[in-house]
């Protein structure tokens, strides 16, 4: 059984800006005004007969929604960035341009790259570790990036 929380209905949304390193028309800084939806696969269980409340979802997804927002995400694990992380600014080059932003306004992601199916798998890995707290039974979490309305990325973890 599963249970779904629709994005665009749930206000799961977040915007923020990010890069596709040597990429033709995205490999310039620019946002999306993101929105995330979830599907949370398992059994049932407790007295209320619930695969996880709603409540703790929206909650989670809130958290990590909020810890992107209005932030640029910059992929830590990116082959293609050369990345500093000093205490107050990050550095990084990309195809011969060098970027130097307050530490501040970036949000560092263990991620090799900002697309929608990097940030779809980076939601998933988060909020399956969360809610394996709240029930054992679930087995799956698959989680929806849309960079804005009507295309998007679906990762699912751990995808047994
Ligand atoms: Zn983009």
């Amino acid at each position: 059984m599963k249970i779904i929380i629709e994005g665009i209905h749930a206000n799961l949304r977040f915007s923020a800006a990010h890069m596709i390193p040597e990429h033709e028309s995205c490999g310039v800084i620019h946002g999306h005004s993101y929105i995330v939806d979830v599907e949370v696969e398992g059994e049932p269980t407790g007295k209320h007969g619930f695969i996880v409340d709603f409540k703790d979802v929206k909650g989670i997804m809130r958290k990590i929604c909020k810890k992107l927002d209005h932030r640029l995400l910059v992929p830590l694990k990116s082959p293609l960035m050369d990345i500093q992380v000093g205490e107050d600014k990050v550095e990084f080059q990309v195809s011969g341009k060098e970027y130097k932003i307050p530490r501040e306004d970036c949000c560092l992601l263990p991620i090799q790259s900002t697309s929608a199916e990097g940030l779809a798998e980076y939601f998933a890995k988060e909020l399956y570790g969360e809610l394996r707290e709240y029930n054992k039974m679930i087995r799956n979490v698959k989680v929806c990036v849309n960079e804005g309305i009507g295309q998007g990325a679906i990762f699912t973890y751990p995808g047994v």
